[in-house]
């Protein structure tokens, strides 16, 4: 039987068969550089975070383990290049292997058109990736025992589910210049009379929006929350706001219940419940809760939601993220962004403090993911080895600038970012001896 650090069972005994936890200890090549069978789709990134991504791929992945990284770089300059072909090929090529790992990357605006000498403003690259695979996205909190939460309720780890399809993220939106009327029309594709809605008579200008969402991406959104929930032995909450919103709103809940009770023996086989609440009431409610749930939420209540519960429970730096779509392919990253204001810092030559915990657990998530589809525990052993030993450097109280007032007792220094990243190695290095011993 192999563990994780929570005692949760990681491979049965069934499942190691001859490769029993002790013989992987003794086959000293395998264990010494084990090999990922599959390869792993890697997606490069900006600024920061493609500075970390680095040093984290030449410290501590490829010196410890043989995988095949198929490598995109997403990097703007390749994107601008490439017209951005380069990230649709990264999204097939996800789809093709199942399973990828992505550096955070800029979604220019005006201001990095400029900054960038871009042709042009590029579509958000995980936009561009969760549209084509229809995924849903999972976050959550990496947690540390010298890490208190904001909300003292909380203890276990809240991961939000996030729709992450449609609605304001594939508006059609425009400046009303002045008066006149906006209507949103249905052309039935077969046969029929096109239906017209009267959104609003504009009597001056103003602004209006046009948002849609589909049956099938809300069913397969509530389907991976059902699955994930199930994996990870959570209950679900989804929350809308269909008091307001009947219709759209409205269609959610009722999508979303009838996927939950098409799964209601397994859920209650496993002890897991499900609260459909009303948006506003699941945030009171979730000050008061001590965590332990899945929060299923709608595309923006997501990305607004999963910054709040980050920040909740410590730093940006502290959140993983996978993107899961319902074919069954999977794809890890960091929560946070490119952490531009610390990248300026680095061009100018000025030490750095910059946490890479999520980017580290995004290597580790697509590792273990590999490693569950290929049947490969050596793998899983690696990621393991990899969290326990970045999780307790911070719980021995060496950590990067955005913890050290939140770990207790507070930090008197802290480390820059490459020596935060060669204390992971050194301690990685250590293990793995231990483990070979
Ligand atoms: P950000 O990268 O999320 O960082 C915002 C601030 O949070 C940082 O300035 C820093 O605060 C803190 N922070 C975030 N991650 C940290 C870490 N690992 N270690 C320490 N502190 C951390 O957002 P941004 O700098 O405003 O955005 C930069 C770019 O990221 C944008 O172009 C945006 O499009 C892109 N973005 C990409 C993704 C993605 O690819 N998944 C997601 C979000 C944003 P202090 O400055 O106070 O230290
Ligand atoms: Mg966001």
């Amino acid at each position: 039987m192999l563990f994780d650090r929570d005692k949760k069972i990681l491979f049965a005994d069934e499942v190691l068969g001859s490769v029993s936890l002790v013989s992987i200890m003794n086959s000293g090549i395998t264990i010494m550089k084990p090999k990922v069978k599959t390869p792993i789709v890697e997606l490069d990134g900006d600024e920061m975070t493609r500075v970390i991504w680095s040093m984290i791929k030449e410290k501590l992945i490829l010196p410890y383990i043989d995988v095949h990284l198929e490598y995109y770089d997403l990097g703007i300059a390749n994107r601008d290049v490439t017209n951005d072909r380069v990230t649709m090929d990264a999204a097939r090529a996800i789809a093709k292997y199942g399973v990828g790992v992505k550096c955070a990357t800029i979604t220019p605006d005006s201001e990095r058109v400029k900054e960038y000498r871009l042709k042009k403003a590029w579509p958000s690259p995980n936009a561009t990736i969760r549209a084509y695979l229809d995924g849903t996205v999972f976050r959550k909190p990496i947690i540390a025992k010298n890490i208190a939460p904001a909300v003292r309720s909380w203890q276990k780890p809240i991961i939000i589910g996030r729709h992450a399809y449609g609605d304001i993220y594939k508006a059609v939106d425009f400046v009303v210049p002045g008066p006149g009327t906006v209507s949103l029309v249905y052309q039935p594709a077969q046969l029929g009379m096109p239906i017209s809605f009267k959104v609003h008579e504009f009597e001056g200008p103003g602004v209006a929006m046009g948002i849609h969402n589909t049956d099938a991406s809300i069913r397969s959104f509530a389907r991976a929350c059902i699955e994930y929930a199930l994996s990870e032995k959570t209950d679900i909450w989804f929350a809308a706001k269909d008091t307001i919103s009947k219709n759209y709103h409205g269609h959610f809940k009722e999508l979303f219940g009838e996927e939950i009770s098409a799964r209601s023996a397994d859920l209650e086989a496993a002890g897991i419940h499900y609260r459909y609440m009303l948006i506003d009431d699941a945030v009171a409610q979730l000050m008061k809760n001590e965590g332990g749930i899945l929060w299923a939420c709608m595309n923006y209540d997501g990305d607004v939601f999963s910054d709040m519960v980050a920040s909740g429970f410590g730093s940006l730096g502290m959140m993983s993220s996978v993107l899961v779509s319902p074919s069954g392919a999977f794809e890890y990253e960091a929560a946070h962004g490119t952490v531009r204001r610390h990248y300026y810092e680095y061009l100018k030559g000025n030490p750095t403090s910059t946490n890479p915990i999520a980017s580290i657990f995004a290597w580790t998530g697509a590792l273990r993911k590999r490693a569950e589809l290929d049947k490969t525990p050596e793998i899983t052993i690696f990621a393991q080895q990899l969290e326990d030993t970045a999780i307790e450097l911070i719980e021995s109280g060496v950590v990067t600038k955005d913890l050290i007032n939140l770990i207790s007792p507070p930090a008197k220094s802290f480390e820059t970012t490459e020596s935060f990243l060669d204390k992971i190695d050194a301690g990685l290095a250590r293990k793995r001896t231990a483990l070979q011993a």
